[in-house]
């Protein structure tokens, strides 16, 4: 009999029970051409989910998304807890995520959502006109779940996707979440391929100088509240500067650290990466553990470290490490290289300055790496700032 794998430390798996399936018609949506239709997880294959990922890691982070993951009701979520209730080990700590647009759900999932302790990630995009511009009729619905939300005090972060033509509403989008009552806040740029011409951006991708300007314009409107609302795209940023670990994968050293779980128990790479009819495995084939080991899950991971000299002569790699290669495009660069050196150039003093604010309480050494994440001795970089810790 084969050894039990040993335990991860964290397991983060993004989980498509209804699939594709959405009863929305986004115009940037990738997934309604690449991800399957029709199908919906059975009450076994929950159960083979949950206990496959609970022998898997200490920590399992489920991140329920589509399609419209809401499509599977809320009895579905209900037995989701429960199951991970049942099947939780002492001390294993279990958190959900439930992405959607909103369409679906009514004050009665409160009691679930707060059992399960579910952070909701709303899709909406700004005020009714920005919003419906690209999701069709829906935006008096995501408000309705939106207030009921915050009435019931379950966190819950904004998704605001930015499409091509987009890129000049940082202001408008941002003054409509926060007139909503949002204090979570998240700009997802468009980047896809041309479907003729997979090295060339596709039409809804933001044009890379637009969304720079896009996040400068943002980083203006939101300074002044910048002690109580959090905008992940600016966290992210952060995080680099003062060494905590990446906050998405997007700007993490090697992919490959999660799965996509489609509605079929199919395993697939990633978000990106999904093949309906060609899953790199299945659930309950073998451990989840061997799977995110396996050659194919590691090539993944290897991709996106084989960078082009430009990424790897580039003063910013340690902050963007070169983005996500599904928005690499011809030469090997990102889509949204220019975005990325416009808005760390633009926002590189502040930044450093920031992170000495956050930095560990004990202060750095003359000789120890800068807490601010520059990869540089301390006494050659943010010791020279006025209000640098005593060196
Ligand atoms: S800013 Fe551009 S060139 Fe520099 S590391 Fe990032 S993607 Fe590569
Ligand atoms: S390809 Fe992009 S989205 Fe997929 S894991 Fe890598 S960085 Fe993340």
């Amino acid at each position: 009999m084969s050894e039990p794998s040993p335990m991860q430390r964290d397991l983060t798996l993004l989980v498509k029970p209804a699939g594709a399936d959405c009863p929305l018609s986004c115009s940037y949506c990738f997934y309604r051409s690449t991800g399957p239709r029709g199908g919906r997880m059975t009450d076994d294959g929950l159960r083979l989910l949950i206990s496959e990922a609970l022998s898997t890691a200490q920590r399992v982070n489920f991140v329920w998304q589509g399609g419209e993951p809401a499509l599977m009701g809320r009895a579905f979520y209900e037995r989701a807890v429960e199951l991970q209730q049942q099947l939780a080990q002492p001390g294993q700590a279990v958190s959900n995520a439930l992405q959607t647009s909103g369409v679906g759900l009514d004050s009665g999932w409160t009691e679930v959502l707060r059992q399960g302790e579910f952070l909701v990630g709303l899709s909406i995009d700004g005020d009714q006109a920005l919003h419906e511009a690209n999701r069709g009729p829906s935006w008096e619905r995501a408000i309705a779940t939106a207030r009921w939300l915050f009435e019931a005090e379950l966190p819950v972060n904004a998704l605001s996707v930015v499409s091509a033509g987009g890129e000049h509403t940082a202001t408008a989008r941002y003054e409509a979440l926060r007139a909503l009552g949002f204090e979570h806040l998240q700009f997802l740029p468009v980047v896809d391929p041309d479907p003729d011409d997979p090295g060339r951006p596709g039409p809804n991708s933001v044009d890379p100088s637009a969304w720079a300007a896009f996040l400068l314009e943002l980083w203006e409107v939101w300074w002044p509240e910048h002690r109580t609302v959090s905008v992940r795209n600016f966290d992210e940023l952060l995080a680099s500067y003062v060494g905590s670990p990446p906050v998405t994968c997007t700007t993490a050293e090697r992919c490959g650290g999660y799965l996509v779980v489609e509605h079929d128990g199919g395993l697939h790479r990633c978000d990106f990466l999904v093949e309906p009819d060609r899953p790199i495995a299945r659930l309950g084939d073998r451990p989840l553990v061997q799977v995110l080991n396996s050659p194919v899950q590691r090539a993944l991971g290897d991709s996106k470290a084989q960078l082009p000299e430009d990424c790897t002569t580039c003063p910013w790699l340690p902050r963007c490490r070169g983005g996500c290669p599904y928005h690499r495009r011809e030469g090997g660069r990102s889509h949204l290289c220019e975005a990325y050196r416009a808005v760390f150039e633009g926002l590189d003093p502040t930044l450093r300055e920031l992170a000495l604010k956050v930095r560990p309480a004990r202060p750095p050494r003359r000789n120890e790496p800068c807490p601010c994440g520059s990869g540089l001795r301390y006494k050659r970089c943010c010791a020279t700032l006025p209000g640098a810790p005593p060196r």
